[in-house]
């Protein structure tokens, strides 16, 4: 069984009292939320903070402001099963819903917080691992080694961003609020993060993401989330594509921002393939054309489940699936989640 290492734990009931904290330990520090993500983490040495500020007794996390008409605040200690059956989210952003819905198990859901999945490790085959396993490769440049597994001649990490949510909020053009003690400031989701597998996130030790902002959507706005996943009960997206459009008269599209999860350290955007659907209505043609646009963005390294090739081969039919469902086929995410070659 693996154990807890040793660590102080703080619990503010204020977020100033949780910023000071921060800046008074830097990032010997690390915050909690739903802990689905740190814990496992702390228990595989991959995290190892001296202290754990617990974020769950600050009451402004878990606020709630405006709506489907004025755009949507979320706390970042929003848990995810909260926007999961939340029917004001389902009719006005799917694609967020059904991310939500899609993370983990149930009990997870009940746990992990909305904060918390858009702040998520990056993940990779040989770092998610005990560490006695990762000790008997000598690391990895992730953590106390200095090569990468994945591409031994590269100078980087290319652990995967494999949040569910974080694609979706980043085709919806949400925004985060980050909070230090020195100040706080609000930026673009997708401005959150960066294309590295170790720091892959662009929030500073010192910062807490306290707000979730999701605008309104415009009229004619559809979005939709389609994931691959070994197992349909729960597992990480192994690639995730969200897309969002605006249909106008006769469903042509007139605006379509489009990301993807699961193979990148961060989510990727498609923005030729956004370019190609705009314009067009969304028909066979539009749709395979536009979904072969997507799969060229969506290059897998072989550090996650499945095999490389198979990947590639199924990213396509899977883009399709998303598109399909912006255009009205409401069966077009079902059908075998994750099955496929190991
Ligand atoms: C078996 C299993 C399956 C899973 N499957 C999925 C899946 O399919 N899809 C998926 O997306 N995730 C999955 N997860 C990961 C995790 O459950 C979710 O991502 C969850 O939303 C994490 O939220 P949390 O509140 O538990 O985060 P925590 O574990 O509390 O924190 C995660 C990280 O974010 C930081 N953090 C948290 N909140 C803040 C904040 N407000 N400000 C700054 N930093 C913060 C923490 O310091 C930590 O580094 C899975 C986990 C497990 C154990
Ligand atoms: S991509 Fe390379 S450096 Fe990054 S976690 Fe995997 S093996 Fe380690």
């Amino acid at each position: 069984m693996m154990r807890l290492p040793r660590f102080r734990y703080l619990a503010p009931t204020a977020l100033a009292e949780a910023a000071a904290a921060l800046a008074d330990l830097g990032p010997g520090a690390s915050v909690l939320a739903g802990g689905t993500d740190l814990f496992p983490n702390m228990k595989r040495r991959q995290q190892t903070p001296g202290t754990v500020i617990g974020l769950r007794g600050i009451a402004a996390l878990r606020a709630r402001a405006g709506g489907p008409s004025r755009g949507l605040t979320l706390g970042a200690l929003t848990r995810l099963s909260v926007i999961e059956h939340d029917r004001a989210i389902a009719a006005a952003w799917p694609a967020l819903s059904r991310a939500a819905s899609l993370v983990a198990t149930p009990p997870l859901r009940n746990m992990g917080t909305l904060g918390g999945n858009l702040c998520l490790d990056t993940r990779c085959s040989y770092y998610d691992q005990s560490h006695e396993w990762r000790s008997a490769i000598g690391y990895c440049m992730k953590k106390e080694g200095d090569t990468c597994w994945v591409a031994p001649s590269s100078p980087r990490c290319w652990a995967v961003s494999s949040s569910d949510t974080a694609p979706v909020l980043c085709a919806l053009g949400a925004e985060v609020t980050l909070v230090s003690a020195a100040g706080e400031r609000r930026i673009p989701v997708s401005d959150l993060f960066a294309d590295d597998g170790i720091a892959h996130l662009t929030r500073r030790p010192d910062e807490i993401l306290t707000e979730i902002h999701v605008p309104a959507p415009a009229a004619g706005e559809r979005s939709a989330y389609v994931k691959l996943r070994r197992r349909g009960s729960f597992d990480f997206p192994v690639l995730g594509v969200a897309v969002r459009a605006r249909l106008g008269a006769g469903g042509v599209v007139e605006s379509a921002r489009i990301f993807v999860g699961g193979t990148g350290s961060r989510p990727q955007e498609a923005r030729a393939a956004a370019e190609l659907v705009t314009g067009r209505v969304l028909d066979d043609d539009a749709i395979r054309e536009t979904a072969a646009a997507i799969a060229h963005i969506a290059k897998p390294m072989q550090n996650t489940d499945f095999s490389l090739s198979w990947r590639k081969s199924v990213a396509s039919a899977y883009a399709a699936r998303a598109l399909r469902e912006l255009a009205g086929d409401s069966g077009a995410h079902h059908g075998p989640p994750g099955a496929g070659p190991s």
